[in-house]
């Protein structure tokens, strides 16, 4: 079967000096990016503010062009025309109210992606009662609408061309615990009609929740990849456990015996040699200043970026049980 999705060691710089000026500098954003995403799956990708997460959005859906490796839509490589991904994909931008205009009705931008691309297709009544809206909203404007609401009015214009990926960028942020459940419902449900979905976020508990695969980026490098359980149960790169570790725990008898990571992410200006985590990971050795680690298998489905991750084993934990 064809992926929906399929990234092979992407890569993308940024011309430092545009036009006249320009002498060559780039800045790299991404580097060795490997990911893949079928119909009917949902892969989380996890990363702090600075990690590029936005960049490899963006490059997925055509908006930024790639420096290196290769990048295939439904099997289409998009370096040739991003085309294909234009017409099968959609965006869920992170600010839903700024990302609609605000003189338009719902209905009007329900279906402004059929009009723009002078197509048939289901009515406004339609796509809100896809996304659990009432037919009455179609009147009202943006400013009317709740976070709730408009998140769905988001996520009905992302459905109006019949999509086969999704590329929703942090699409619970700022909604109440309640109304981020109702919409991770329906994107479940969108997933349970064959859509793929690439979630960004930093919220790990949201991304365990809805994703069937996780991807941990830091730095514009993937630090690791796994089937979301095994990845939370046993995460094998020292990134992945601080992560996970500084989530809240419901059973406060468990605690992770995991070192916390240190100061906040470098700005990609100062990418540290060597492994880019360096300057923040507790179990950092001398050869992780002076090389970068490949991001290797550690089993069939799952890869990681440390010279030193455990070699993931069945029943190893990271947990201690206190009292
Ligand atoms: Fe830490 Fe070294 Fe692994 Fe990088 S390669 S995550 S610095 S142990």
């Amino acid at each position: 079967m064809t992926a929906v999705l399929d990234i092979e060691d992407l890569s993308v710089d940024l011309d430092l000096h545009k036009g006249l000026f320009s002498n060559g500098a780039k800045l790299n954003l991404l580097k060795g990016i490997s990911l893949s995403l079928d119909a009917g799956q949902t892969l989380g990708l996890v990363g702090e503010s600075g990690s590029g997460k936005t960049t490899l959005a963006r490059a997925v859906m055509g908006l930024q062009s790639i420096s290196g490796g290769s990048l295939r839509f439904e099997g289409q490589d998009l370096r040739a025309s991003p085309a294909p991904v234009r017409q099968g994909a959609a965006m869920m931008f992170q600010d839903p109210i700024g990302s609609l205009s605000p003189r338009m009705t719902v209905a009007a931008l329900v279906t402004e992606p059929l009009a723009i691309q002078r197509r048939k297709g289901p009515t406004a009544t339609e796509l809100l009662h896809r996304v659990g809206l009432p037919p009455d909203l179609a009147s009202r404007y943006p400013h009317q609408l709740s976070g709730g609401q408009a998140r769905r009015v988001c996520l009905a214009r992302a459905l109006a061309l019949g999509p086969r990926l999704i590329v929703a960028d942090e699409p619970t942020a700022g909604l109440d615990v309640s109304v981020q459940g109702e919409v991770l419902n329906l994107m479940t449900g969108l997933k349970a009609q064959g859509l793929a979905l690439l979630i960004i976020s930093h919220n790990l508990a949201m991304l365990r929740h809805v994703s069937d695969r996780i991807a941990i980026l830091y730095l514009g490098r993937l630090m690791e990849t796994g089937p979301t359980e095994r990845l939370f149960a046993n995460p094998a790169h020292p990134y992945t456990k601080s992560l996970i570790a500084s989530e809240p725990q419901p059973d406060p008898r468990k605690r992770r015996a995991v070192l916390a990571i240190k100061g906040e992410i470098p700005s990609v200006l100062r990418r540290p040699q060597g492994c880019v985590f360096h300057s923040r990971c507790p179990i950092a050795q001398d050869l992780c200043r002076r090389e970068e680690p490949i991001l290797r298998p550690i089993t069939q489905d799952r890869m990681v970026r440390c010279h030193f991750a455990d070699n993931h084993k069945q029943g190893d934990t990271h947990e201690l049980v206190h009292g």
